[in-house]
């Protein structure tokens, strides 16, 4: 078997696979497949009409579920140096349009199911905004107008991924073509895939695990299975019928399956290399799938999207070495790129700092944010201060301790506890607002959210309705819990541990 080649641009190295596996099958939708050569063909006309149309740089954002179409948006928009921009089209309108305020698109591509939503963001957007709809022959275009030059965030954007943000907007983290091929030259060596291999694709694209799964796939040839949205309770299923070799998720999809029983030994022959990543993975997790899968190297990765998906790596090769650690280590940094704990002296414990080339040139829109997180070293290297709390170990490499402040995992998903806070006190008319992350599983895995509102002006069931207005779905608080006063630590801030203890006693 012959790997392919990999030299220059993210671009370059997308159009080679194109021309050198035309033939492959690359994309599985539901049924459906398209090869490298289709999905490039596709993506070539779509590029000519959004050039036609929309002035150089500016960005294409996608208001497409994970799709054959939003695998020739990001094609099209990278073949043409744009970057893609995936927007979730369940997002409240809101928080659509504080993105697109943000990332300034100069096209959006939407799609039957999403083209109502995508037309009422239109009309948000400045005049010269397009709206391609890709329907019956993908490429039938909807409302355009004539393109004038914008501002856009540099041609050399690969995407813009949008997290939560702690002052309550979604913050863009800009990641370059070069940033991508780095993260490629680190994955590459230790996942190996080929133009033989079926991969998953699970996670949106809104999420920067599909990062992975996007460009591993379409600069080696592979072929990407999109687990469809009505068979998320069938993940196994799946991977048994597209005879998955390549696995990619969040710890939480596994611990999904476990929990539907859909783990038996030996269950799972056809995945040769899994890597998780985005949320501790538990070690007994771990050890649960590598017998359903006895033919796999299970990796571990470690990153946030800010570092371009993953940075570091933790192979287990040996579960015995690891037995005593709840959860699997996040090992060391690959390829180039470098991963510091910055303890004091004589200590193990600190922030973790991630360097390197792989490192995003920053949030689009927040200097003061980019000067507290990102900087330059005394060695020339971009590097990001994580928020991550780890242990240098000489065995393991680093491992995952907590977090320095209030940022959260839910079910793989990345939540700044007070983005939430603001969208509750907005709900409920009250300043005094707490949310946690809660219940949280016996393996450490955070399953929702509940807030805490002191003296709140409107009933729970309202200030629910109203966060679902301004939050992702995940974001919304299951519960709201009205107390008649903040906790409050030493240092004068309000004690989520305390508020997490108080869940905690009451449950039945
Ligand atoms: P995201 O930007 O959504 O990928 O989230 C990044 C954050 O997820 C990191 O800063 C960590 O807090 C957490 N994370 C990512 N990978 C791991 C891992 N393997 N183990 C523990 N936490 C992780």
């Amino acid at each position: 078997m012959i790997s392919v080649p990999n030299p220059g641009s993210l671009a370059t190295r997308i159009r080679a696979v194109g021309q050198k596996f035309g033939d492959r099958p690359a994309i599985w939708d539901d049924g459906a497949t398209a090869t490298h050569g289709e999905l490039h063909a596709l993506a070539r006309k779509l590029g000519d009409c959004i050039n036609a149309l929309v002035a150089p740089g500016l960005p294409v954002a996608l208001l497409l579920p994970r799709s054959l179409e939003s695998f020739i948006g990001i094609v099209a928009a990278l073949l043409t140096d744009r970057a893609y921009v995936p927007l979730n089209s369940e997002f409240p309108p809101e928080r659509l349009m504080s993105i697109c305020r943000s990332a300034q698109p100069g096209a959006v591509l939407c799609c039957e199911e999403t083209r109502a939503k995508g037309e009422a963001l239109l009309g948000h957007l400045p005049e010269e905004t397009c709206l391609f709809s890709m329907e019956g022959d993908l490429l039938k275009r909807g409302e355009v107008a004539n393109a004038v030059p914008l501002r856009g965030p540099g041609e050399d954007t690969a995407y813009l991924i949008f997290t939560s943000g702690s002052t309550g907007e979604p913050k863009g983290v800009r990641i370059t073509q070069a940033n991508v091929c780095a993260y490629l030259d680190s994955i590459d060596p230790l996942v190996q895939v080929t133009q033989s291999d079926r991969l998953t694709q699970f996670p949106d694209h809104y999420f920067d695990l599909s990062v992975h799964d996007i460009f591993v796939g379409l600069t080696s040839g592979a072929e990407l299975c999109i687990l469809p949205k009505h068979r998320l309770m069938e993940v196994t299923e799946f991977v048994r019928e597209r005879d998955i070799t390549a696995w990619c998720s969040v710890p939480s999809v596994l611990a999904f399956c476990e929990k539907l029983g859909h783990l038996a030994p030996g269950s799972l022959p056809s995945i040769r290399v899994s890597v998780f990543c985005g949320e501790p993975l538990p070690t007994r997790l771990a050890a649960a799938f590598a017998k359903a899968a006895p033919n796999m190297r299970l990796i571990n990765l470690y990153g946030p999207t800010e570092a371009t998906v993953a940075l570091t790596a933790y192979e287990i090769k040996d579960f015995d070495a690891i037995r005593s650690l709840p959860i699997v280590p996040l090992g060391w940094a690959m390829g180039e790129q470098i991963c510091r704990i910055d303890a004091p002296e004589g200590e193990l414990e600190g922030e973790i700092i991630l360097g390197g080339s792989q490192v995003s040139k920053g949030y689009i829109n927040a200097p003061e944010l980019n000067v507290q997180k990102f900087f330059t070293g005394a060695d020339g290297v971009a590097y990001y201060r994580t928020g991550d709390i780890g242990r240098r170990s000489e065995d393991f490499g680093a491992v995952f301790v907590s977090r320095i402040d209030d940022q959260v995992k839910v079910n793989g998903y990345r939540i700044e506890l007070h983005e939430i806070d603001a969208a509750v006190a907005r709900a409920s008319g009250s300043a005094e607002v707490a949310a946690i992350a809660w219940p949280i599983t016996a393996d450490g895995h955070a399953e929702g959210i509940v807030a805490f509102v002191v003296a709140p002006k409107a009933t729970a069931t309202d200030i629910r309705k109203a966060c679902r207005k301004l939050l992702p779905s995940y974001m919304v608080p299951r519960q709201i819990v009205e107390i008649d006063h903040m906790p409050l630590s030493v240092n004068g801030k309000i004690d989520r541990k305390v508020l997490k203890k108080t869940m905690d006693a009451a449950r039945p």
